[in-house]
């Protein structure tokens, strides 16, 4: 049945997921194994498709978040990248392996965020802050699959 609320449906949508998790979570990495090749296709026809709108976006988001000043910006790609590896693992003891590599510009504030204990994708630290708390890689996943078009339930099991 349609609900007249989208809200309701979003939040009934987060229900079952909270209450099913398991289950949920076993089914799609089932399905990933079975269906990895078109999944990956899948994820590439979607970025294709909505390129433009995509990059618009980014473009947009970047514009709006740029540094005022790069003064502070000092050390590089790479040397941040170590840094946060190093940090992860101290920390929190987890392991750190980005699925790809930071596609935002050098100016935006970017952190890796965790998808499951080993794998990590760049997403930009004001969206991640935004998103700390209660379901923290959950609402991420959601964020993620907004930025990148790269829905991470079905292509990694959530462990
Ligand atoms: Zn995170």
């Amino acid at each position: 049945m349609p609900y007249k609320n989208p809200e309701d449906a979003k939040k009934n949508k987060r229900k079952y997921y909270l209450e099913n998790k398991d289950k949920l979570k076993e089914k799609s990495r089932q399905y990933y194994y079975e269906n990895r090749n078109k999944i990956i296709a899948n994820v590439k026809k979607y970025q294709e498709e909505h390129k433009e709108e995509r990059e618009k976006y980014f473009k947009e988001w970047c514009k709006m978040n740029k540094r005022e000043s790069d003064k502070r910006y000092l050390s590089t790609e790479k040397g941040k990248l170590a840094h946060r590896k190093a940090n992860a693992k101290r920390k929190r003891n987890l392991k750190f392996e980005p699925l790809f590599a930071n596609p935002f510009p050098n100016d935006i504030d970017m952190d890796y965020h965790h998808i499951n204990n080993l794998i990590t994708i760049p997403i930009p630290r004001k969206l991640h802050r935004l998103n700390y708390g209660n379901n923290h890689r959950e609402k991420c996943n959601e964020l993620i699959m907004d930025l990148y078009g790269i829905n991470i339930d079905n292509i990694l099991r959530g462990d």
